[in-house]
Order: C-alpha cells, then structure tokens, then sequence
C-alpha cells in the first residue's frame, strides 16, 4: 500500500495572519467549509490566543466544519493550551500544535536549552492529557543545531507528541539541505517512529515547494501549506503546486495525498475573492495563463483536470470537450485533424480564441474529408 502524505493546510493560520490577507470570521468560516471539500488532512483554524475573536472563529469551525483533523496553535504555557483545547473541543478529532519560540531554540548555554526542553516536555504532556493528537514545533528549526533539535524531539516524543515538526520560519534552507536535516532527524531521533515527521517551508528564496518535496523525498510524512502560497513575506509552500507535483510526478514521489484536484481552482479563486488580492497571471497552477487556451492552458486545464491524463491524449481530449461546449461534435478522425492544425495554431499565437477553435473545427473536418490539410490550406 502507498504511504500518504498528510497536507496540513496553513491558510487560515500563517497565511491569514500575515498583513493584507485577513479575513473576516465569516470568511474564514467559509473558507475552512471549501478546504475541507478539498481534502486537506489537517486544517489550522487559528490562533486562538490572538483575540476573544480569532477564539470564537477557531470555535465554530472546530464545532461545524467535518472531514479535517482541526488544528489550533498554542503557546508553550498550560493556561494557554487549556484555552486552545476550549476552543477546539468540539472537532470530531482535534489536534493541539505548540511550539518553542526561536529564542528558546537557539539557546546555545546547556542550563538554558534545559529550562526550554523542561517547558516543552510539560506542554506536550499536559496538551496530551487532554487530545491524542499533539503537534511540536520548535520554530526555526532549520537555523539551530540539529542536534538540539533532535534531542527535543526525542524528549516531546516520550511525552506523546504524535507528529514533530521543522519550521524553516525564515525560508532559509536549501532543498538538499532540509532532506538532509528530516534524514538526520530519522537517524537520530531514537523513537521518531512513534510520531509524523513534518516540514513547514516559507518562500523567501522561492524555494518552499522544492524544499518540502525534499523533505518528503527523505521521509518527511507531512507537510505545511498555505493556498495559493499566501504567508508572511514571500508566503508558504503553495498547497496547488505541491500536491499537482506529487500528482503530476508521481513517478519521482513514491507517496499518495488526499486533496480533490478538481477542488484546487475553487479554493483559490474563493481565498483570491476574499482577500482581494489575486494571484500573478503566470502563478503555477493557479494563475490566469495557466488557462489561457493555447498550448500550454490546455497543458495546465489538463493537470488540474485529472493528472494522470497529464500530455498530449490529454490535450486532445481537453480540445474536444472545449469543442463540444462551443457545440462542436467532431468525429474521432476530425478530432485528430483539429487537434494537428491547433497545435500548428499555437506556435505561433499565444492565445487561441472562440473564434480560432471554430475554424480548427472546420478545418479538421475538412482535412478529415480530404479538402483541407488541417491548418487550413488548400490542397493543391
Ligand atoms: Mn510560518
């Protein structure tokens, strides 16, 4: 059976908090109801110590939306996982994620990294005396020693953290790199089979994708995402463009993942819709030219559509049903021309219009009766 890949979706948590991409509770609220169609396995619903509203929205979403794990941050404080635990009670399965701050983890003094191993041990076992579901990250991770990483993972472990997390919080690490820091952490974290090895990747070197891709590669069971990328700075690792690689390349991520592709283009025009803030026209996947309908478009409605059909079958099929909603039946012969002169068309037109996919038609079908070669010359 093929391993999974756990997508824990960000958006509403890291990506909602940074400046110019808030929501309104009732967004939000919609928002968590769209993710969960798309399938993510995880759902962050917030920050629940931010503000008496961020704990009411965090609270709704755990009581209504149905199919996630819900997840809430916590600071590393009992009086504060007690109040993320209020809020997120009511989940059908709720997870508590806490966390060291950078400060605690890049304590070099032995008495200080102590004292913080101390506060992360208490935290993970008094949040496991109230879910099963625990989650430790200690925050930038990829710029401390590893192996005073390892060595709280090993002890948030013991104390039933189920899934262990390393945040590049600042987009720092290189793909070959954090492979090389989650295979460290396999190798010397005693007990981390007991708990998921998870990434959490930040875009400032625009290397968030291809970073948790690495990670996956080297073992990484779970990863942080965001739609669309969204996030502070540069944003997270965009949700679409890693499960359409895991998808697309399955060949090179021997790893299945739970997200609707189909879902994708929804949750991003919906989060677009609600932040105001659009996605750049070349943005992979998502992007308005990845629909554009020349070659490439076709290419990319293709992925969305069903990567498996991913390549020139695809192609012509999705020319075929572009053809069909312009009321165009073609027979297979006919098909296969059009299919030749709009291949012709888009080498030298980066934009195929209605208009264009008419005459492609006409043309096929005069190519297929011998009239026409498909690009539409006559036969002479
Ligand atoms: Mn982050």
């Amino acid at each position: 059976m093929a391993e999974y890949v756990k997508i824990f979706d960000t958006t509403l948590r890291d990506g909602e908090e940074a400046p110019g991409f808030g929501l309104t509770p009732d967004q939000k609220f919609e928002m968590a109801q769209q993710l969960a169609r798309l399938g993510v396995d995880v759902l962050e619903a917030g920050f629940p110590a931010a503000s008496p509203e961020e704990f009411a929205t965090v609270k709704r979403i755990a009581n209504e939306v149905r199919g996630p794990i819900i997840a809430a941050l916590a600071p590393p404080v009992e009086a504060e996982i007690d109040r993320v635990w209020e809020a997120i009670k009511g989940a059908e399965r709720a997870r508590i994620h806490t966390f060291l701050t950078g400060a605690d983890v890049h304590q070099q003094g032995a008495m200080q990294r102590e004292r913080a191993r101390a506060r992360a041990v208490a935290t993970v076992t008094h949040a496991r005396s109230l879910t099963e579901d625990v989650e430790f990250s200690p925050i930038d991770a990829t710029r401390s020693d590893w192996a005073y990483v390892a060595e709280l993972f090993e002890a948030v472990i013991d104390a039933g953290a189920t899934t262990v997390n390393i945040p590049d919080t600042c987009g720092f690490a290189q793909p070959d790199e954090l492979a090389a820091m989650v295979a460290y952490m396999r190798a010397h974290v005693s007990n981390i089979q007991r708990a998921t090895l998870s990434v959490h990747c930040h875009n400032d070197l625009g290397l968030a994708v291809a970073n948790s891709l690495a990670a996956i590669k080297a073992g990484a069971r779970q990863v942080h995402s965001c739609m669309n990328g969204i996030g502070e700075r540069a944003g997270n690792a965009a949700l679409e463009e890693l499960v359409m690689a895991l998808s697309v390349r399955r060949d090179q991520h021997a790893v299945e993942h739970r997200v609707n592709l189909e879902q994708l283009l929804p949750t991003s025009t919906l989060l677009q819709q609600f932040t105001g803030v659009t996605v750049q026209p070349n943005k992979a996947i998502v992007g308005q030219n990845a629909f554009a309908r020349d070659k490439n478009g076709l290419h990319g409605e293709a992925m969305l559509d069903d990567a498996r059909t991913y390549g020139i079958h695809s192609g012509r099929d999705m020319l075929r049903a572009r053809l069909e909603e312009l009321g165009l039946l073609l027979t297979q012969d006919e098909l296969n021309y059009a299919f030749a002169g709009y291949m012709s068309l888009t080498d030298f037109k980066s934009e195929v219009s209605d208009a264009d996919l008419v005459q492609i038609a006409q043309n096929g079908r005069r190519a297929a009766d011998g009239v026409f070669d498909a690009i539409g010359h006559v036969y002479r």
